[in-house]
């Protein structure tokens, strides 16, 4: 058995405030494609739930992704943001950008994730901050990694078999 792990990138743009939704008439993200929307659309599409930024474990032989309960070094484990996003790329090689076709082909994405819904025509959750109006809902919910992780300076590549997790 062999096994790699990778990252890609999570969102820190603050959510959209659902006060910028006009009574009688559907949200952005319910009538525009992933490939339609503004840059401030796109990125309050992530939920903040920090679950891309855990490393995984992927078994070459079936091609299965596995989470593991361990974090990039630059989240913030309490807010689930990560601390230098501007330069996330530069920092972290393997920190992937999320794109609309990442969105509908990456398999391996959580299923809660915002992206990954919605390509795959699927609806918000309640505890989306888009959905819910409060960035706290995903944690409140238990989606986030919150409490639940541990930095990869405490673990060695090695061992990260070891702390797989199943959402
Ligand atoms: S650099 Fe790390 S913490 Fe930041 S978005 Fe990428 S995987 Fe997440
Ligand atoms: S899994 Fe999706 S929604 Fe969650 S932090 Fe990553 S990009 Fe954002």
């Amino acid at each position: 058995m062999s096994c790699e792990f990778f990252n890609i990138s999570n969102s820190e743009t603050p959510f959209q405030d659902r006060t910028t939704m006009t009574l009688g008439t559907e949200p952005f993200w319910k009538t525009k494609a992933l490939t339609e929307m503004t840059p401030e659309e796109w990125e309050s599409i992530c939920d903040g739930c920090a679950r891309c930024c855990l490393h995984k474990v992927e078994y070459k032989d079936t091609g299965e992704v596995h989470y593991t309960n361990v974090v990039c070094r630059l989240l913030d484990m309490w807010s689930c943001r990560c601390t230098s996003y501007e330069e996330r790329i530069k920092l972290v090689s393997t920190c992937l950008v999320m794109t609309p076709a990442k969105a509908a082909e990456l398999e391996w994405l959580p299923r809660t994730c915002g992206y990954r819904r919605l390509a795959l025509g699927q609806e918000l959750e309640w505890w989306h901050p888009l959905v819910s109006g409060s960035s706290s809902t995903v944690h409140e919910a238990g989606i986030s990694v919150r409490g639940k992780v541990l930095p990869e300076q405490y673990v060695h590549p090695d061992e990260l078999v070891k702390h797989i997790i199943h959402f």
